[in-house]
Protein backbone atom coordinates (compact mmCIF):
# COMPACT_ATOMS: atom_id res chain seq x y z
CA UNK A 1 0.00 0.00 0.00
CA UNK A 2 1.19 3.71 -0.87
CA UNK A 3 1.44 6.46 1.95
CA UNK A 4 -1.85 7.61 2.76
CA UNK A 5 -1.73 11.68 1.92
CA UNK A 6 -4.32 13.82 3.79
CA UNK A 7 -5.08 17.49 2.53
CA UNK A 8 -5.71 20.06 4.89
CA UNK A 9 -9.77 20.82 5.13
CA UNK A 10 -10.89 23.97 5.59
CA UNK A 11 -14.24 24.50 7.05
CA UNK A 12 -16.82 26.14 4.64
CA UNK A 13 -17.73 29.62 5.42
CA UNK A 14 -20.38 31.17 7.45
CA UNK A 15 -23.80 31.31 6.07
CA UNK A 16 -24.27 35.00 5.07
CA UNK A 17 -27.05 36.96 7.84
CA UNK A 18 -28.58 39.26 5.83
CA UNK A 19 -31.03 41.95 6.25
CA UNK A 20 -33.67 39.60 4.75
CA UNK A 21 -33.00 36.98 6.36
CA UNK A 22 -33.07 38.54 9.83
CA UNK A 23 -36.17 40.20 9.38
CA UNK A 24 -37.52 36.49 8.54
CA UNK A 25 -36.28 35.02 11.66
CA UNK A 26 -37.90 38.12 13.85
CA UNK A 27 -41.35 37.21 15.52
CA UNK A 28 -43.80 39.14 13.58
CA UNK A 29 -44.96 42.53 15.58
CA UNK A 30 -48.56 43.37 15.67
CA UNK A 31 -48.93 47.38 14.81
CA UNK A 32 -50.26 48.95 17.72
CA UNK A 33 -52.56 51.02 16.07
CA UNK A 34 -56.04 50.58 14.16
CA UNK A 35 -57.23 49.03 11.03
CA UNK A 36 -57.09 51.65 8.34
CA UNK A 37 -54.90 54.53 9.77
CA UNK A 38 -53.03 56.48 7.70
CA UNK A 39 -49.41 56.29 7.82
CA UNK A 40 -47.76 59.71 8.69
CA UNK A 41 -46.33 61.28 5.51
CA UNK A 42 -44.32 64.30 5.07
CA UNK A 43 -44.81 66.47 2.53
CA UNK A 44 -42.40 69.75 2.08
CA UNK A 45 -42.88 72.52 -0.30
CA UNK A 46 -40.31 74.75 -1.96
CA UNK A 47 -41.89 78.00 -2.12
CA UNK A 48 -44.67 79.87 -0.13
CA UNK A 49 -46.12 81.92 -3.08
CA UNK A 50 -49.58 81.31 -3.85
CA UNK A 51 -48.95 77.76 -5.42
CA UNK A 52 -47.90 77.15 -1.75
CA UNK A 53 -51.01 78.87 -0.30
CA UNK A 54 -52.75 76.80 -2.50
CA UNK A 55 -51.04 73.35 -1.90
CA UNK A 56 -51.42 74.12 1.66
CA UNK A 57 -55.80 74.98 1.11
CA UNK A 58 -55.92 71.93 -1.09
CA UNK A 59 -54.37 69.26 1.49
CA UNK A 60 -55.91 70.44 4.42
CA UNK A 61 -59.57 70.05 2.62
CA UNK A 62 -59.43 66.81 0.39
CA UNK A 63 -57.18 64.65 3.20
CA UNK A 64 -58.52 65.50 6.34
CA UNK A 65 -57.64 63.26 9.27
CA UNK A 66 -54.76 62.39 6.49
CA UNK A 67 -51.73 62.33 8.67
CA UNK A 68 -49.58 64.88 6.81
CA UNK A 69 -46.68 67.34 8.33
CA UNK A 70 -46.35 69.78 6.46
CA UNK A 71 -43.33 71.77 6.04
CA UNK A 72 -42.71 75.20 4.08
CA UNK A 73 -39.71 76.42 3.16
CA UNK A 74 -38.83 79.60 1.46
CA UNK A 75 -36.30 82.00 0.76
CA UNK A 76 -38.24 85.10 1.73
CA UNK A 77 -38.66 86.26 5.34
CA UNK A 78 -42.78 86.23 4.85
CA UNK A 79 -45.20 83.80 2.25
CA UNK A 80 -46.52 85.62 -0.54
CA UNK A 81 -44.13 84.90 -3.15
CA UNK A 82 -44.65 87.64 -6.66
CA UNK A 83 -47.16 89.10 -4.08
CA UNK A 84 -44.60 89.60 -1.43
CA UNK A 85 -42.11 90.96 -3.75
CA UNK A 86 -44.29 93.47 -5.66
CA UNK A 87 -46.58 95.82 -4.47
CA UNK A 88 -48.35 98.67 -5.60
CA UNK A 89 -48.65 101.34 -2.66
CA UNK A 90 -52.24 102.83 -3.50
CA UNK A 91 -53.50 100.32 -5.57
CA UNK A 92 -57.24 99.59 -4.97
CA UNK A 93 -60.33 97.79 -5.57
CA UNK A 94 -62.98 100.50 -6.93
CA UNK A 95 -65.94 97.98 -7.24
CA UNK A 96 -67.11 96.24 -3.74
CA UNK A 97 -65.54 92.90 -3.83
C1 LIG B 1 -45.20 92.17 -11.30
C2 LIG B 1 -46.04 90.95 -11.48
C3 LIG B 1 -47.41 91.07 -11.65
C4 LIG B 1 -48.22 89.95 -11.79
N1 LIG B 1 -49.57 90.12 -11.94
C5 LIG B 1 -50.38 89.06 -12.03
C6 LIG B 1 -51.81 89.22 -12.09
O1 LIG B 1 -52.33 90.32 -12.10
N2 LIG B 1 -52.58 88.11 -12.13
C7 LIG B 1 -52.04 86.85 -12.11
O2 LIG B 1 -52.79 85.90 -12.12
N3 LIG B 1 -50.71 86.69 -12.05
C8 LIG B 1 -49.87 87.75 -12.02
N4 LIG B 1 -48.52 87.55 -11.94
C9 LIG B 1 -47.99 86.19 -11.98
C10 LIG B 1 -47.70 85.67 -10.57
O3 LIG B 1 -46.39 85.17 -10.63
C11 LIG B 1 -48.69 84.60 -10.18
O4 LIG B 1 -49.96 85.18 -10.04
C12 LIG B 1 -48.42 83.91 -8.84
O5 LIG B 1 -47.90 84.82 -7.90
C13 LIG B 1 -47.48 82.77 -9.03
O6 LIG B 1 -47.45 82.06 -7.81
P1 LIG B 1 -46.40 80.92 -7.54
O7 LIG B 1 -46.62 80.47 -6.13
O8 LIG B 1 -46.47 79.89 -8.60
O9 LIG B 1 -44.98 81.62 -7.70
P2 LIG B 1 -44.36 82.75 -6.80
O10 LIG B 1 -45.38 83.70 -6.29
O11 LIG B 1 -43.24 83.29 -7.60
O12 LIG B 1 -43.81 81.95 -5.53
C14 LIG B 1 -42.64 81.18 -5.58
C15 LIG B 1 -42.05 81.18 -4.18
O13 LIG B 1 -40.92 80.34 -4.16
C16 LIG B 1 -39.88 80.97 -3.44
N5 LIG B 1 -38.63 80.42 -3.95
C17 LIG B 1 -38.16 80.46 -5.21
N6 LIG B 1 -36.98 79.83 -5.27
C18 LIG B 1 -36.73 79.37 -4.03
C19 LIG B 1 -35.66 78.64 -3.47
N7 LIG B 1 -34.62 78.25 -4.22
N8 LIG B 1 -35.71 78.34 -2.15
C20 LIG B 1 -36.76 78.71 -1.39
N9 LIG B 1 -37.79 79.42 -1.88
C21 LIG B 1 -37.77 79.74 -3.17
C22 LIG B 1 -40.05 82.44 -3.72
O14 LIG B 1 -39.49 83.24 -2.70
C23 LIG B 1 -41.57 82.57 -3.73
O15 LIG B 1 -42.09 82.86 -2.45
C24 LIG B 1 -47.66 88.65 -11.79
C25 LIG B 1 -46.28 88.54 -11.63
C26 LIG B 1 -45.48 89.65 -11.46
C27 LIG B 1 -44.00 89.48 -11.27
Amino acid sequence: MGAFKSTPVTPPPEPEVTEEKKQQEEPYVIPDTYLGARRPIRVIVIGFGYSGINIAYVLGKQTKNANIDLQFYDKNPELGGTWYENSYPGCMCDIVS
